[in-house]
């Protein structure tokens, strides 16, 4: 009995951890085989996509009853665009792909994926239609070709080096004296945090999933990293409907819809220009990133949206 609470518990730690941190998300359930926070209906069926339209209708939601965290958020991501989510640290940013991801079952309005509600469909077909390159991927104690392979089990060695390929990712593979057979995580070859994340959008391309929600990294970058992001960003998003939870205004420039995310309210929304134009909170925090200096780790659009 005791044997068997010891690893359960840890599990419940581990589970709540990743939760929060949206970190291995799908590996998790895999593992857990379900979300022990929500649960099936008794009679739901597997989500069917189309174009995968994303509808946050009127949503609210708090972790807690005393405390709300997000105030009736109203908005549609058409189905193959980018829609990004900017706004201060605790603003409710990751907030909104843990709901999307059905973490947690709203308090009021609903989410709906081509018109489905996702407390109606099954969590299993709900995972298989979102990939998620997160903050932080932890990487498996396996070889590199696993650790990419995971996204679609039984892919071809072709088709993960293809992927690689697009993640910008093949070239240091090919450079390493074991290639795509080099042992990485813990016990392994330590990757660069920016490494990891290409290893998860190479992981996220073989999955092809109709829904996507890439959660950018915190960490300041170079101006040469932040560029091959936008590019990795856009190779995943194409045609892809896309949940971009923004720490830096550069990413989000190309996006067909950014939110501003104030205290859980949406107080601001439109097109780089359109918001821009509209001088508002949006204004503020894309005039302080000009004015503010080039070094990375002194930039305060970092500072200040994160
Ligand atoms: P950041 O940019 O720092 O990642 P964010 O905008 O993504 O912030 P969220 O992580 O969505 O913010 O958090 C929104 C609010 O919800 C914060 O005030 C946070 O403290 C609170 N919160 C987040 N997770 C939990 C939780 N598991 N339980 C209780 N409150 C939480």
């Amino acid at each position: 009995m005791i044997q068997l609470y010891i690893p359960l518990n840890f599990l419940g730690v581990i589970y709540r951890e990743i939760k929060q941190s949206l970190a291995d998300m799908e590996r998790l359930f895999s593992l857990l085989d379900e979300n022990r926070e929500v649960a099936d209906k008794p009679l739901a069926q597997s989500l069917m996509t189309q174009g995968a339209e994303v509808r946050f209708s009127h949503v609210n939601f708090s972790y807690e009853s005393n405390r709300k965290i997000l105030f009736d958020v109203d908005f549609t991501i058409a189905a193959g665009t980018t829609t990004a989510v900017v706004g201060h640290s605790g603003s409710g940013k990751s907030t909104l792909s843990r709901l999307l991801f059905r973490f947690y079952d709203v308090d009021g309005g609903a989410i709906l994926i081509d018109g489905q509600n996702v407390c109606d469909v099954t969590q299993a077909s709900l995972r298989q239609a979102i990939g998620i390159v997160p903050q932080d991927t932890v990487l498996f104690n396996d070889t590199i070709a696993y650790n990419i392979g995971y996204g679609r089990p039984g892919a071809s060695h072709d088709e993960i080096v293809a992927v690689a390929k697009a993640a910008y990712i093949h070239d240091f593979i090919a450079s390493l004296p074991d290639g795509y057979a080099t042992m990485v995580g813990e016990r392994g070859l330590k990757l660069s945090g920016g490494e990891k994340q290409r290893v998860a959008i190479a992981r996220t391309l073989l999955k092809r999933p109709a829904i996507l929600i890439f959660d950018e990294a915190t960490s300041a970058l170079d101006t040469r990293a932040e560029q091959a992001i936008q590019a990795q960003l856009k190779e995943i998003a194409r045609s892809r409907t896309t949940l971009l939870i923004a720490h830096r205004l550069s990413t989000v420039i190309d996006a067909e819809q950014i939110l501003v995310l104030d205290h859980g309210r949406i107080v601001e929304r439109g097109t780089h220009m359109q918001l821009l134009a509209a001088e508002g909170l949006y204004a503020q925090m894309w005039m302080r990133q000009q004015v503010g200096p080039t070094e990375p780790d002194a930039s305060p659009v970092t500072e200040s949206m994160t």
